[in-house]
């Protein structure tokens, strides 16, 4: 029996932070991994999906490059090596976090642990004695009732990272982040794809006209989609949706959210990230890990969320629908205003500012660098920095920044 300060199951973000930090204040730390560093994030989430997505757009953006004056005949994919390249730059990142681990003098213990109770854990046989236990398990691919994952036909999120070739259709029920991105990965691939949504707008919980404009930019992409509709029957490979429309896909992808772990609750545990069942990214589970080790709440409302792809969408704070008519400005500046957008050939998207009383109380960005720039709005209102106070800024030209200063002088 071994003796801790801290003892943490999962190897995530939420659980490899906590670790960091609690030895970064001299504290001895075990963490406790069944599968692999990294978590979902590093392996089977957020880096492996950017990953094969750049690949996705750097051959699109081969194939339509002769109006920009480059020529580039029999453009080709090599899926596996697509692959084979996620894989690469998932391990180097994993390694990363090993030796991280490592250098921070972490126990690891690569096994399944559980909780005996609020100062035990118990893994490999073995009981490792702690003052302070965090559970970081995370969460898992959820079905839907009345279809499950087969792993060949129906596949997850972590099922699809590991196609060896690209299927020549894919039906993805689901337009949230995870069906959006792979909807726009497997669509860049000359993949035939089509979307089915059963809520009445594609992202649904993003800001409507954000939500809106995804739509029109999967038409303009040629991505079908369907709205509140989902799937009735599926027979062999034929599915029939809800809508009455009769699909034969080579695969499904069922994207249509995640569970947390199941996992009995311990009183005087420290539950972090996607077990939570609240905001299930990897910034939110960093900060509240931060915030677990320091004891310092943080404002849980200004957690922006990024849908990656040309163009990004990225959006921070309050949705123009849950507001009340009259209650509040806003400003809204199409991305086609700025030079840089047409420099870059991606006029696409909007820039939309929320406010409230000389506040900004919410923003919505569909541009190109969409990921970057949500940051200078949430840097203003994390610290009550006002519209007039943030126009004082001298933002660079030309940049999609701009789009920010520009749109803060439409705020009405
Ligand atoms: C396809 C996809 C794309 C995503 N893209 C993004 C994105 O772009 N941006 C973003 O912010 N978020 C993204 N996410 C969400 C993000 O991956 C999660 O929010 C994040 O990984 C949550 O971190 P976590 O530490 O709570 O849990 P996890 O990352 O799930 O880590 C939990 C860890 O606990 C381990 N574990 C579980 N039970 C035990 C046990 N009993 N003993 C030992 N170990 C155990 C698991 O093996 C796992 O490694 C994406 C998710 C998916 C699926």
């Amino acid at each position: 029996m071994e003796n801790f300060d801290t003892g943490i199951i999962g190897a995530g973000p939420a659980g490899y932070t906590a670790a960091f930090h609690a030895a970064e204040k001299g504290l001895k730390v075990v963490i406790f991994e069944k599968d692999c560093v990294g978590g979902v994030c590093l392996n089977k989430g957020c880096i492996p999906t950017k990953t094969i997505l750049h690949s996705s757009e750097l051959f699109y953006d081969m194939k339509n490059s002769a109006e920009l004056g480059i020529f580039a005949d029999n453009v080709q994919v090599d899926y596996k090596k697509v692959i084979e390249h996620k894989n690469k730059v998932v391990e180097k990142l994993r390694k990363g976090i090993e030796l991280g681990l490592k250098n921070s003098k972490i126990q690891v213990v690569n096994a399944a642990a559980e909780v005996v109770d609020s100062h035990t854990i118990r893994a490999n046989g073995e009981i490792y004695n702690c003052d302070k236990i965090i559970a970081a398990v995370g969460a898992e691919p959820k079905p839907l009732k009345n279809m499950d994952f087969d792993h060949k036909f129906i596949l997850n999120s972590d099922d699809i990272l590991n196609l060896e070739e690209l299927p020549k259709s894919i039906l993805i029920i689901g337009s949230g982040a995870i069906g959006v991105e792979w909807a726009r990965i497997f669509s860049n691939f000359g993949v035939e794809v089509t979307v089915a949504e059963f809520a009445a707008h594609l992202l649904p919980l993003a800001d409507i006209e954000v939500s809106k404009r995804v739509e029109r930019i999967f038409k303009t992409k040629k991505i079908k989609f369907y709205t509140g509709t989902t799937v009735e029957t599926i027979k062999g490979n034929e599915v029939t949706l809800t809508n009455g429309e009769i699909l034969t896909p080579e695969k499904i992808l069922l994207a249509v959210g995640r569970k947390p772990v199941n996992t009995e609750k311990v009183d005087g545990v420290t539950y972090l990230g996607d077990v939570c069942g609240s905001i299930q990214l990897a910034h939110f589970a960093i900060k509240q890990a931060i915030s677990a080790i320091d004891g310092v709440k943080f404002d849980e409302t200004l957690v922006p969320s990024v849908v990656y792809g040309t163009p990004e969408i990225a959006w921070v704070g309050k949705c123009e629908q849950d507001l009340q008519e009259g209650a509040y400005q806003k400003s809204n500046l199409l991305v086609s205003a700025l030079g840089k957008s047409h420099c870059d050939n991606c006029t696409e998207g909007f820039i939309k500012i929320l406010s409230q009383n000389g506040q900004i109380i919410g923003a919505h960005v569909v541009s190109k660098e969409a990921s970057a720039i949500i940051h200078q709005v949430l840097i203003a209102m994390q610290n009550g920095i006002t519209v007039d106070k943030l126009k004082e800024v001298c933002f660079a030209h030309p940049t999609y920044s701009e789009g920010i200063f520009e749109s803060l002088w439409r705020v009405s």
